[in-house]
């Protein structure tokens, strides 16, 4: 007979069994059940029935047949419509953060924000759509910006929930139907937005959301000739793959790939707001973030300066349950992402990097769960593999320089180029050294956002453009029409 513990650990797991296809909540063809696993215990906290093959295509159907008079739509037809979804998002940001801080252990402080983000690229979308001009003409030539098709959005894990908005408000705003292929990592968030999807009543097969693994679900939407586009946010290994495997159909495609991105701490810098801000550039979702500072330049010059309030800086940043606000740095997300930390801190350590705080192992009082110390290297040259590979995890790099023009050259030798940051007391200096980084956002003294600016990478961090109207863009086909 079942202990009491044993009935109510199974009445705590949650059961997940439906995709959202044609304007309905679909029962999975699939069968794979997939456990979802807390990762501050370890323990099961939701059982996901995976989509197979049968269930893609279902929803490509779906999205296809639904394109026919979507992709038709006016301007002010789809502004109506990033509205509502705006609206339905809106009213469930309590939820999707709750289910991040559950299902990855993001913590709380920044998911919120993060959910935060996603809400606001629906506004965004519509002030884009509102600024682009789909139709010009001149003489007898008519030129209009017209929908690219049926898009499949491929998600990462990350920030599952920033990514399905961001890439809906773009397809929707271009008058693209969608198949949103997300993370299988975050089932939870992915059925709010599946009820936010519904609550929003867009038409009947607009947008379908079908849970899989990548090689199930995502390969079929990147091999099926009905879907015409594939925005894609990920690994680099994978990105490779769907370019590869979607040259096949001539998928138009947009990649946001991996970073190792740069943070230029200039010799006037104000070590007092200078540091803090690298440090939280660093470690800002607890270091699993394509956009973490994870290389920090610092003049030999100020390098015992830089190397003490990074010390006392690191105090702030705790260690803890992702579900308090005061937490900074929560766990990684699966056994494997803690092991893939502690190998890269092994490997920091044999190459010659010097520890400055944190370490190998988990830190003191963690014995369950996938915490990792958040760890400074010292002593670190750019052509360590620490200094090279993304890690995405919370271990920064300081690297020393000698002259402004030697930080440029370092900040630029990465095969990644996503994000970067630049901080220093002369504005002026900070934007002419910001324009010669190779990376799609530089960021002047300290994090921060805009909705309407493009998000992107240079080099290996993938190409195109999201956000705003740089994100409508990329779901548009240019067509002239020419008369005699
Ligand atoms: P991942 O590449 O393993 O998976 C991303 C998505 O691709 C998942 O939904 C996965 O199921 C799917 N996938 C896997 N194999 C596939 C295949 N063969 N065909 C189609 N889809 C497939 O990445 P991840 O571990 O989820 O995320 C971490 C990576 O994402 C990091 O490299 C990080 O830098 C990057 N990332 C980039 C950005 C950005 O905006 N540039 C943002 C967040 C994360």
């Amino acid at each position: 007979m079942a202990t009491m513990e044993a009935i109510t650990e199974r009445n705590r797991i949650k059961t997940i069994t439906t995709h959202y296809i044609d304007g309905a909540f679909v029962e999975s063809h699939g069968r794979e059940v997939m456990d979802i696993i807390k990762p501050t215990n370890g323990k099961v906290i939701a059982r996901v029935t995976l989509g197979d093959e049968e269930d893609t295509r279902r929803a490509i159907a779906a999205a296809k047949r639904a394109f026919v008079t979507f992709g038709r739509t006016t301007k002010e037809e789809r502004a109506g419509y990033l509205r509502r979804l705006h609206e339905a998002v809106s009213a469930r940001i309590d939820d999707l953060t709750a289910a991040m801080v559950e299902e990855y252990g993001g913590v709380v402080r920044f998911a919120r924000l993060i959910v935060q983000s996603g809400i606001d690229a629906f506004p965004a979308a519509e002030k884009g759509l509102d600024e682009l001009p789909l139709t010009r003409s001149w003489g007898k030539t008519t030129v209009t910006l017209e929908p690219v098709g049926v898009a499949g959005l491929i998600t990462a894990w990350n920030a599952n929930a920033l990514f399905i908005c961001l890439k809906l408000a773009s397809a929707v705003g271009a008058g693209c139907t969608v198949v949103i292929k997300p993370s299988e990592l975050s089932s939870l968030q992915t059925q709010v937005m599946l009820e936010c999807l519904d609550a929003a009543k867009l038409p009947q097969g607009v947008c379908n959301i079908v849970t899989g693994r990548g090689n199930v679900v995502g390969a079929e939407l990147v091999r099926n000739p009905d879907v015409a586009k594939i925005s894609f946010t990920g690994s680099v290994a994978v990105g490779q793959s769907i370019m590869r495997d979607g040259a096949a159909t001539m998928k138009r495609v947009t990649l946001e790939l991996g970073g190792k991105s740069p943070t230029i701490l200039l010799d006037d810098a104000a070590l007092e707001q200078a540091v803090p801000s690298a440090l939280v550039l660093a470690f800002m979702n607890s270091g699993q973030a394509c956009a973490a500072g994870t290389r920090l330049l610092v003049p030999k010059s100020r390098l015992d300066e830089v190397k003490r309030a990074i010390r006392d800086e690191m105090r702030a940043f705790t260690v803890g349950d992702p579900a308090d606000p005061k937490t900074a740095v929560g766990p990684m997300v699966s056994q494997n992402q803690y092991e893939r930390v502690q190998s890269y801190i092994r490997k920091g350590i044999a190459e010659g990097a010097e520890v400055l705080v944190g370490g190998e192992g988990r830190p003191a009082g963690f014995e369950a769960g996938y915490f990792v110390k958040p760890t400074v290297f010292v002593n670190v040259k750019n052509d360590m593999t620490v200094a090279q590979e993304e890690i995405f995890g919370p271990v920064l790099c300081v690297i020393a320089y000698d002259s402004e023009d030697e930080a440029i050259r370092i900040a630029n030798d990465s095969k990644y180029g996503l994000h970067s940051s630049v901080l220093g007391s002369d504005l002026q200096r900070a934007r002419r050294v910001a324009s010669q980084i190779r990376a799609g956002r530089v960021v002047i003294n300290g994090m921060t956002d805009d909705p309407q600016a493009p998000w992107g990478g240079f080099k290996y961090s993938g190409f195109g453009r999201e956000y705003g109207q740089y994100g409508i863009e990329a779901f548009l086909e240019t067509r002239a029409i020419l008369e005699s």
